[in-house]
């Protein structure tokens, strides 16, 4: 605990008065950008009543750690050619200050996805860049792939979100320079200090069990080799080993990382709040400052499998996540965002009383406002849960419907089987993202232009005004 984090409130504004005139108290000099990946105003209300069920309290009183920021805006998250985002075309828009297509990564709107040559004739410049040359250490850490879209909007550009090694790019396409995810991590340059999450299975080929089309690549040596002090960790242990100056490859599983759901007691894999404590305590000692992101990247996933069990867990390490890095910042000096990319078609309701364990069936209260004794059935004779989606996984297959599952790693009820189809031809069911408004929490240097009703873009500006990097 350094000394700025326990002052007193007094001691503080008297420090805060002394600042030299030059230390502008409204510029900041880092910036940390938590996305929590689908983390819409729903999900946020449910794992505020799941986080307090969760220490003995009723819930809905609750507050989590963001939720104290004072200043708070809605974001209006459709793509240029989408009216509900994917995490590709949402991150490019806050971190270029452009809107694009979905699909694309930090490439502009004028280019098709999966085009190669758009890609080249319309690249974007992400704020990482910019950061990066103005002398900020910029970090990353995920809970997926680090290859995977939100992430990859900090070091890379692409026509396609899914070109995350070369066995998915296209061979003509990557001689004309259209590069894999992987690829550009490790020698596009000036690529981020710290990187920590998942996705191995991109860095390596067949001799090491990845994906790569060469058997024996292998990014992760060509990474340590391209600079001094880089530092290859895999597991939670070799965290704590780090030291302040030295560059970080933390890749902790072959695929995303294991959901909080499913992660096994004796597991190598940090958890969010370690990587996150852990960048901030590298990136605090750099002399120009930083931006970093965080992501909680599996509360999307969680959705998608229709498990709102699980995207509880996923939300509430996630604020763990925010509360442990509030504890070693200056909100003096850094600005910090929490938003979401976009929605889930995600709710709660049914009219449950007070208390109602909110991934339990929805129990309501009798004429005079007291809670009955069990749940409340529908129609069909069935009671129903305090959580659901609009589609996905746990439609209804056949009637009459049955009991709906309950607790945390119950398959929630919809009515519509939406699917993809894989590479392979074979279907997927998938719930959907959702296309309203996602709140933006602010605290900080230039966090009270968070505010309003605004377009997703309007992030990046927010950003870089606060950094003092922006042209007016
Ligand atoms: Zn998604």
């Amino acid at each position: 605990m350094t000394l700025r984090t326990a002052a007193p409130l007094l001691f503080a504004t008297l420090l805060a008065a002394c600042q030299p005139a030059n230390d502008s108290p409204d510029k900041a000099r880092n910036v940390i950008l938590f996305v929590g990946d689908g983390m819409g105003v729903a999900t946020v209300t449910a794992a505020r009543i799941f986080d307090g069920q969760s220490r003995g309290m009723s819930g809905e009183e609750h507050v989590l750690p963001f939720e104290t920021f004072p200043n708070v805006a809605l974001v209006k998250t459709y793509n240029t050619n989408q009216q509900t985002p994917d995490s590709a075309g949402a991150i490019t828009a806050m971190l270029t200050g452009t809107k694009t297509r979905a699909g694309v990564i930090n490439v502009g709107p004028e280019a098709l996805r999966k085009s190669c040559e758009g890609q080249l004739a319309h690249p974007l410049t992400p704020i990482t860049e910019i950061a990066g040359q103005a002398g900020k250490a910029i970090g990353v850490v995920t809970t997926t792939r680090v290859t995977h879209a939100t992430p990859a909007g900090m070091f890379a550009r692409t026509a396609e979100r899914d070109w995350e090694d070369d066995s998915d790019v296209d061979p003509t396409d990557w001689q004309l320079g259209c590069h894999d995810i992987a690829y550009q991590l490790v020698h596009a340059g000036n690529g981020p200090q710290i990187v920590m999450g998942g996705g191995s299975q991109h860095f390596f080929g067949a001799d090491r069990l990845g994906k790569r089309r060469q058997a024996d690549a292998d990014l992760v040596r060509d990474w340590l080799g391209a600079g001094a002090r880089r530092r290859y960790v895999a597991s939670a242990e070799q965290l704590e080993d780090l030291q302040p100056g030295e560059e970080v490859l933390g890749l902790f599983a072959s695929e995303h990382m294991s959901f909080v759901a499913e992660r096994k007691p004796d597991s190598t894999e940090p958890t969010l709040t370690q990587m996150a404590t852990t960048a901030v305590r590298l990136l605090e000692e750099s002399e120009a400052g930083y931006f970093l992101l965080v992501e909680g990247g599996r509360i999307d996933h969680a959705h998608h499998d229709a498990r709102p069990g699980w995207a509880m867990l996923e939300t509430q390490e996630f604020a763990n996540a925010v509360a442990a890095v509030m504890e070693m910042i200056d909100t003096r000096e850094t600005l910090v965002l929490v938003t979401a990319d976009h929605s889930h078609v995600f709710t709660l309701g049914g009219y449950a009383t007070r208390g109602n364990p909110v991934l339990g069936h929805v129990v309501k209260n009798d004429d005079r406002g007291l809670p009955m004794d069990k749940p409340d059935l529908a129609a069909d004779g069935q009671p129903y849960t305090v959580l659901s989606y609009a589609n996905g996984p746990g439609f209804v297959r056949e009637l009459p419907r049955p009991e709906p599952e309950t607790g945390v790693h119950a398959l929630a009820q919809s009515l519509v089987p939406v699917f993809y189809e894989n590479d392979d031809g074979t279907h997927e069911y998938s719930e959907t993202h959702g296309g309203e408004d996602v709140a933006l929490y602010a605290i900080g240097p230039g966090s009270e232009a968070a505010r309003g009703v605004i377009e997703q873009n309007r992030i990046y500006d927010i950003m870089m005004m606060a950094l003092g990097l922006a042209e007016n």
